[in-house]
């Protein structure tokens, strides 16, 4: 009975255990997930969105929210619960006179890139192009352009958003400004945004990717050069570092004019060449399309996934020596990102988003297929990253797992948690977005 009275109030598909495409449609990135909800709702439009959302209220069920499917976590899979799938909705149009994307609320990475680019526009997206616009930028969305434009969620111009009463509400500066706000960089918590609006930047998509690689036992006396090169870096270069195995990658990512990305790189290669002789160096250009979908395959669905993060306001001697002090055995990868630029840019108070003081983003990743290593992959990961507790100026909340308080503090101060749950009491009393780092309303 309640299937159809859901069946027909909604335009596009609903899936219960057994139908077709139902397991394809539970599948997400992180193939630890395992979860059965009751509906999958694979909504059409905003209408679509509107209908579940009230059908769930009325039948007491967990509602989730999937777009990209990529949180760590596997929040977007609700538990014999409802689950909103935004995968249909995945449309970009692109104004290029007013250099706007309209990017439905379910849309990938890829696609947004795609359309910007077609008219030599850009904005700030994430590193791998299945990962979705939703998830990414409600959280704060870092990218390799986010030291010259801001994050993502800096670049959001407006939001249509479904609230938890099943109205459709516009938040932008004017309207619902809280709302707006609290939409840059508090998640999934306050509605289902069926549209971002986003600001686009002039940008021909010219990229150098610059890698020097070293010996772990090496890396020491390079890695605080390329730490201290980064300080006085310009905002077209985001320095990064991975370390995986017993190899340490230093380098960094240019998006900006080719020449000077070259020059820039040639300065880096004889400036750390000098304190430790590379074993590898790649100085690869490529367009802006290339670079953001670079780690596509190695960051593939299927495995098995656990990830540990920081920020870093700041890469001590002791910290790098911290970092590199592991062996090669069964550890997580990591990956260091800069912030800097346009991110600190913005006042703390411009939006949800706090810790813009960040140095670098560190991120310790762990993939693996087999069940029986679960325990032991994650343990590896979280002894690996625990070593760095001391060191960490707080968290990103896109790569927390499920810490709950605990988390939450260490991704906003708390001043910012005290507004985030006003704004959540006024748009969402009962908590029906709870499937999230949630921030739960006032008690009433
Ligand atoms: C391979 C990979 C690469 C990544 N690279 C980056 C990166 O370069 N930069 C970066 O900042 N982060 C990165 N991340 C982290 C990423 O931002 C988060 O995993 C994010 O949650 C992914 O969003 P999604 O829409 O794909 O995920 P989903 O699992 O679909 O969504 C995650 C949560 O976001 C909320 N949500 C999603 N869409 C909506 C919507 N339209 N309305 C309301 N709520 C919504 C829901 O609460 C949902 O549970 C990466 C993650 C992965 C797995």
């Amino acid at each position: 009975m309640s299937s159809t009275i859901l069946r027909d109030a909604i335009r596009g598909r609903v899936l219960e255990p057994g139908d077709i495409d139902y397991d394809e449609a539970r599948t997400v990135w992180n193939g630890m997930i395992d979860r059965r909800p009751r509906y999958i709702v694979q909504c059409l439009d905003a209408d679509d969105v509107a209908e579940a959302v009230r059908f769930a209220a009325n039948e007491h069920l967990d509602i989730s929210v999937r777009c990209g499917g990529h949180g760590i976590v596997g929040h977007a899979v609700a538990h014999d619960g409802l689950m909103i799938d935004l995968q249909p909705m995945g449309a970009v149009t692109v104004d290029p006179a007013g250099r706007r994307a309209r990017v439905q609320g379910g849309a990938l990475l890829g696609e947004l890139d795609r359309a910007a680019q077609r008219f030599g526009l850009a904005t700030t997206a994430g590193n791998v192009s299945h990962t979705g616009v939703g998830g990414l930028t409600l959280g704060g969305g870092m990218g390799w352009l986010a030291r010259q434009y801001g994050l993502a969620c800096d670049n959001v111009v407006s939001f249509e958003v479904v609230v938890a009463s099943g109205e459709r509400l516009r938040a932008d500066a004017d309207s619902h400004p809280e709302l707006f706000w609290a939409l840059r960089g508090g998640g999934g918590n306050f509605g289902v945004v069926t549209e971002f609006e986003f600001a686009l930047h002039p940008q021909p998509g010219h990229v150098v990717v610059v890698e020097l690689q070293y010996p772990l036992a090496e890396a020491g006396p390079p890695m605080r050069l390329w730490r201290d090169l980064s300080r006085s870096a310009p905002r077209e270069a985001t320095y990064t570092a991975t370390i995986g195995g017993a190899t340490v990658n230093l380098g960094f990512v240019w998006v900006g004019e080719p020449g000077e990305g070259s020059a820039l790189a040639a300065i880096f290669d004889d400036a750390l060449t000098a304190v430790g002789s590379p074993e590898r160096r790649s100085v690869e250009p490529m367009s802006y399309l290339q670079l953001q979908s670079r780690e596509d395959e190695v960051k593939g669905h299927a495995w098995r996934r656990y990830w540990k993060g920081h920020y870093f306001n700041e890469l001590s001697d002791q910290l790098i020596d911290t970092l590199l002090a592991r062996d090669a055995d069964g550890l997580p990868d990591v990956s260091l990102q800069a912030y800097g630029g346009a991110i600190a840019d913005a006042a703390d108070g411009e939006s949800a988003f706090s810790r813009r003081d960040a140095a670098f983003e560190f991120v310790a990743a762990s993939r693996w297929r087999d069940p029986t290593d679960d325990e032991l992959r994650m343990n590896a990961a979280r002894a690996y990253a625990a070593t760095m507790d001391g060191f960490a100026s707080g968290a990103y909340v896109n790569v927390l797992g499920d810490d709950g308080e605990h988390g939450l503090r260490r991704a906003y101060p708390e001043a910012k948690l005290a507004r985030l749950t006003e704004v959540k009491t006024t748009y969402d009393p009962e908590n029906v977005f709870h499937l999230n780092q949630n921030i739960r309303p006032a008690a009433s």
